[in-house]
């Protein structure tokens, strides 16, 4: 724009000027044409009184005086070209000057009449040069009249037009040129912002609004544009939100997740999933279920709610692990690639199927249990109802006997009625600080009277230094009364019996903060076979169960001891003592924690 003005302003002033100089000329022609007339006539006398010329002397004072007159050169020119008079010549110079022959308006003159030229003078300065023919008598010579005036006065009015002119333009193009940058500016700037906004939007990048005062198009697009990236940040915040609350979601979901495409392809699945199958997120994407997990219920499952688009449910069991896993697979509809189509949500239900197999067991082995004795007495009953009762020494071997069976129908259910009572939590366990030494001395001094009858030697190794633990002094009696009266019962005749208390600190005790109490009773009995140490823990489970119920065991004596240990935040188990027999090792931590909380969760395990 500035250089379309410029060129503009340019050519203007140079038509301007060339108008000026051409105005000029004008005027100056029609001053020249009065002047060579008003020259013409004032020689004519002088041609009419002496022809056919005057001498030269009369012509060149005549020149002279009307050169003077009309402060212009005069110059007389005869037909050869010779020169007659110059005001401009001294009079002893002008028989040296050139002839005019060749001079433009002197030919024109000579022979038009009339000639006129425009050249640099002989003194060097532009001079307008105007000539005439004079009229002369019939017959005479003619004789060419030149009026020469330099243009000295136009030139120098010109150059100040020019000047002017430049001065003018110069002031008018700097005011156009700084309202140009200022418009310019006023328009770019808003625009080059613009264009850094959307930059810096379309790299997600946080943006400050656009700051503008204008109120045109540039104005309004601003405003639109600052709404557009105020609109598109709350969008993208309230997705990334979205998206952070649906992945703590999926992430600390213990269900596994995984979400398929149309053709079966893994597009996500959560951290449950990665850990049930052992396959990890990066490995699993873009790749189809069927080859990535190679299971044939699991495809078939999904095969069938990809075909019918309806949800399925099903369950399956992994065969490395052999863990159970109920799968819902539900239908998203997304029907190109990368789009959810299908959902499969798996619910781990391993401890479910077990807690309901343990379930089942016990129904199974608590009617067992009270079944034989039951039935033993009912026996018993019916014999003496037959006739037993008339012989005394029968009727009170089976009336001995039928009070044997309610004993033991008693005792174990006092036993699943203490351990439904620990297992609910309605016994809460003191936690007072116990010395243990005397509750071992107590415990032993009751067993002694049965392993003495059993010639088993009875044998305590109490540590001096141990400390006293937090606990419910009944219960932990509890505990080693029945474990002892355990080592009595598998060990035969003659047997030794150990019960040994120590401190365990560090590494050995890990998992509690200040350390713990091991209290270890060990026989040398028939031992249980390793396959079967995990167990005997579990209510009714017994290594021999004949052997146990002659022996008058109920099954329950180590699953109280469990739910007691464990209340107290501690841990049982059971090794083999060396050479042969058992050894089972209760540890206690020192310090008493939250009991109940640790014993509600563990209630339903064993
Ligand atoms: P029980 O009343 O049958 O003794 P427990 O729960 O006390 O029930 O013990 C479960 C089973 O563990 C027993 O039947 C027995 O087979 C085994 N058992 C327990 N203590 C010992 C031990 N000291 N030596 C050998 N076997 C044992």
């Amino acid at each position: 724009m500035l250089l379309a003005v410029t060129c503009g302003v340019v050519v203007a002033g140079a038509m301007a000027i060339q108008s000026l100089e051409r105005q000029y000329l004008t005027q100056l022609s029609d001053l020249l044409d009065a002047k060579i007339r008003l020259v013409e006539y004032g020689l004519q006398p002088l041609f009419r009184a002496s022809s056919p010329i005057p001498a030269a002397s009369r012509l060149q004072e005549a020149a002279r005086d009307l050169g003077n007159r009309t402060e212009a050169r005069i110059t007389l020119v005869a037909a050869d070209g010779t020169v007659l008079a110059d005001s401009a010549v001294r009079d002893a110079d002008l028989s040296t000057v050139d002839t005019h022959r060749g001079k433009p308006e002197v030919v024109q003159a000579l022979a038009a009449g009339y000639g006129q030229d425009i050249r640099t003078a002989t003194t060097g300065e532009r001079t307008i040069y105007r000539a005439r023919l004079m009229t002369q008598p019939p017959g005479a010579q003619p004789i060419v009249v030149r009026i020469a005036l330099p243009m000295v006065q136009i030139n120098r009015d010109i150059a100040q037009f020019q000047r002017n002119l430049i001065g003018a333009l110069a002031g008018a193009l700097l005011v156009i040129a700084s309202l140009s940058l200022w418009l310019a500016r006023s328009i770019t700037k808003p625009l080059s912002d613009i264009a850094q906004t959307t930059r810096q939007l379309a790299s997600d990048r946080s943006t400050a609004p656009i700051k503008t005062t204008a109120q045109d198009e540039v104005g309004l697009l601003t405003a639109a544009l600052n709404d557009l990236a105020d609109q598109l940040h709350t969008k993208i915040d309230e997705l990334s939100e979205d998206r952070a609350q649906l992945l703590a979601m999926l992430t600390s979901m213990v269900e596994g997740v995984m979400v398929l495409d149309y053709r079966s392809h893994v597009l996500q699945i959560n951290p449950a999933l990665e850990r049930m199958f052992g396959v990890s997120r990066t490995e699993a994407r873009g790749r189809p279920c069927a080859e990535l997990f190679r299971h044939q219920e699991l495809n078939d499952l999904v095969m069938s709610s990809l075909r019918s688009r309806t949800n399925h449910e099903g369950e399956i069991i992994l065969p490395l692990t052999g863990r159970c896993l109920h799968i819902e697979v539900s239908v998203a509809g997304g029907e190109r690639e990368n789009e959810a189509c299908v959902v499969l949500v798996f619910h781990d239900m391993t401890e479910l199927r077990r807690l309901e197999n343990i379930r089942k067991d016990f129904v199974a082995n608590v009617s067992h249990e009270l079944r034989t004795p039951l039935t033993s007495i009912k026996g018993y009953v019916e014999a003496l109802l037959d006739g037993a009762k008339d012989d005394p020494v029968a009727s009170a071997q089976f009336l001995d006997i039928i009070l044997k069976q309610s004993d033991r129908l008693n005792l174990i259910i006092e036993d699943l009625l203490e351990l439904s009572k620990i297992e609910s939590g309605r016994i809460l366990l003191k936690e007072e600080p116990l010395d243990l030494r005397p509750i071992i001395e107590r415990a032993l001094s009751t067993i002694k009277p049965i392993a003495d009858k059993n010639g088993h030697r009875l044998v305590s190794s109490i540590d001096e230094r141990i400390p006293p633990v937090a606990g419910d002094e009944g219960r932990l009696m509890q505990v080693l009364t029945n474990l002892l009266d355990n080592a009595v019962k598998y060990t035969p005749a003659g047997g030794t019996i150990i019960v040994d208390s120590r401190l365990v600190t560090g590494a050995e005790a890990a998992g509690t903060s200040d350390g713990a109490i091991e209290l270890t009773v060990s026989d040398t009995g028939i031992g249980i076979p390793e396959q079967d140490r995990p167990r005997v823990f579990e209510r009714f489970y017994r290594v021999d169960k004949a052997r146990s119920r002659e022996l008058g065991g109920t099954g329950l004596g180590l699953a109280i001891v469990k739910h007691i240990v464990e209340g107290h935040g501690g841990q049982v188990w059971v090794e083999a003592n060396h050479p042969h027999g058992s050894k089972f090792v209760v540890r206690l931590p020192i310090r008493g924690r939250d009991r109940m909380a640790v014993h509600a969760s563990d209630a339903g395990k064993a």
